[in-house]
């Protein structure tokens, strides 16, 4: 059977993407890049926000119209909160909750009767990964969330906190890595919470990780910056583990982080992000910061650029609120007007550029190992590869020779910024 995988949204989305296409082939199913060659359609759908669920509702659409053939399957955080509305929807011939995600191949295989054919498996083929043009491998370790930040539904949609085993996570990053991976990125909605319903834990995990695979790069998506284990920091002393970490901060106030219900205050945050810059010089924070939040006065939001100016970070995803149904926030009063929102955005956009200048800036003169990705040609005819330094910066290369360099790991100088790409410039040293 030829299977289409798509997904929207997170990493997790791509986590469980990367999953189950490894079991639709090991049963013998071929992954094929586009919908109309399929004969399954499976859709991850995303609900973040209300304009995802939009987008979500309109890519299960127009698959169905791309196959109308197929068997068109749909999961995820849309499809777990408005399951009726999905399971009705036109073309749609199985729903599958966020909850039995997990077992998502099984279940279509079982329910469309797709035949078990593993001789199939060993068939040569581009593995899904490279297919979909990526280089790093997401690997799902967990999955649902013990809070309940008032903004979140995500929470609402993934349920309670569940870990996978370390023998599931290390035995897919070694079948990755044997298929041509060389980085993978652990990713969960509250990666910190790795291991508390199965006796183990972040750090457990990825000491063990780090022993029993040859995996060359290992990094983190987004991790909640709470309940993380002790020492945690001192695993970075091992290089494989990459020095950066995105910490959703979302307020630089209090206040607001309270009205949130966030578990992070400003003082354990900062002193968070000093642990890790003590344990590796260089180590890059990234963040999110939600901007008007219901009730954001003027002292707060000067508090929140303050801090986050003290605190530094070598990258912001800003996010203006729009309220999301389902949510405690969404009841809240005092919505913020819209053109202050924007203008807000505007002052945090401005100074996350200039807080990310002056980090690149910092990066130049470096020789560290850069793992390309992917390339584009520029007006010249020259080839322009795209990679990213251990802490997370992105590089680019020119390459004289048209040579390839996808997925290789080379070690490069970083001689310059293009500012404004925001990226660094880096030249070729030795292959590694
Ligand atoms: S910790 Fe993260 S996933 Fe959990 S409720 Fe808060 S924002 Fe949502």
């Amino acid at each position: 059977m030829k299977v289409h995988l798509k997904a929207l949204g997170c990493r997790l989305n791509e986590a469980e993407l990367e999953q189950w296409s490894q079991e639709f082939r090991s049963a013998g199913h071929q992954i094929v890049p586009s919908a109309p060659d399929a004969d399954v359609l499976v859709l991850n759908t995303c609900a973040v926000t209300s304009d995802a669920s939009g987008k979500s509702r309109r890519l299960m659409h127009r698959l169905y119209r791309e196959n109308p053939e197929a068997r068109l399957v749909v999961s995820g955080c849309y499809a777990t909160l408005q399951a009726d509305e999905v399971a009705e929807a036109i073309g749609v011939d199985l729903v599958v909750p966020n909850t039995e995600k997990d077992r998502l191949p099984q279940t279509v295989m079982q329910r469309f009767e797709l035949p078990l054919m593993p001789a199939m498996a060993t068939e040569p083929g581009e593995t899904p990964l490279f297919m979909r043009g990526r280089q790093r491998a997401f690997i799902k370790i967990q999955d649902g969330c013990r809070y309940r930040c008032t903004f979140c539904i995500v929470t609402v949609a993934r349920g309670d906190e569940r870990s996978r085993s370390e023998t599931e996570i290390i035995a897919e990053i070694n079948a990755l890595q044997q298929q041509g991976a060389q980085e993978a990125v652990l990713t969960g909605v509250h990666v910190g919470g790795y291991g508390s319903d199965i006796g183990s834990s972040l750090y457990t995990l990825v000491q063990k990780i780090l022993q029993e695979t040859d995996i060359p790069r290992l990094r983190f998506a987004s991790v909640e910056p709470w309940d993380l284990p002790d020492d945690f920091f001192a695993l970075f002393s091992n290089p494989r583990l990459l020095p950066h970490m995105h910490l959703p901060l979302q307020s630089g106030a209090d206040s607001i982080l309270r009205r949130m219900a966030r578990r992070c205050k400003t003082a354990e945050f900062a002193s968070l992000v000093a642990e890790a810059r003590r344990a590796v010089p260089g180590f890059n924070v990234t963040t999110d910061i939600i901007v008007g939040f219901p009730g954001e006065t003027e002292a707060e939001w000067d508090e929140t650029c303050a801090y986050v100016e003290s605190v530094g970070f070598g990258h912001m995803h800003i996010f203006t609120y729009s309220a999301r149904e389902g949510t405690k926030a969404a009841r809240l009063p005092d919505p913020v007007p819209e053109p202050v929102k924007k203008q807000r955005s505007q002052v945090l956009h401005a100074l996350g550029e200039r807080m990310k200048q002056g980090f690149l800036q910092e990066q130049v003169g470096k020789s560290v190992p850069v793992l390309w990705e992917y390339a584009r040609e520029n007006p010249d005819g020259q080839r322009i590869y795209t990679g990213y330094t251990p802490n997370y910066y992105k590089v680019v290369v020119t390459v004289a020779d048209n040579a390839l360099l996808e997925n290789r790991i080379t070690q490069t100088r970083l001689h310059g910024v293009n500012v404004c790409d925001g990226v660094l410039q880096g030249s070729l040293e030795n292959e590694i």
